[in-house]
């Protein structure tokens, strides 16, 4: 079972836009945290990288370049990803504590 977050530790966690498309990239890639490039075989804690002026995470050895938001709800958005993420929380927050609202 997942422990709830207090929204304290929520803020410090995705504080950012780009500690947000870490945690996309985390649960959008293969488990086995190698690049995304089935070639390359590169760690993604030793090699990946963000891209500046981008939303987007690259790896250093293969010049692969990762979009955590594409095909996701958070494509093509305007609003900033961690202020989504906060939304998200709140909202989450707000059905665990009055569960019988809909
Ligand atoms: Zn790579």
């Amino acid at each position: 079972m997942l422990r709830q977050i207090s929204i304290v530790e929520h803020r410090k966690k995705y504080n950012t836009v780009l500690s947000c498309l870490w945690h996309l990239l985390k649960i959008r890639s293969p488990k086995n945290g190698l690049c995304i490039n089935p070639w390359c075989k590169a760690s993604i804690a030793k090699y990946y990288a963000p891209v500046r002026g981008r939303q987007a995470i690259f790896c250093r050895r293969c010049l692969s370049h990762f979009y955590p938001m594409v095909d996701s709800i958070f494509s093509r958005g305007h609003i900033p990803l961690n202020l989504l993420f906060e939304i998200m929380y709140l909202m989450l927050a707000c059905k665990i504590q009055f569960p019988h609202v809909k």
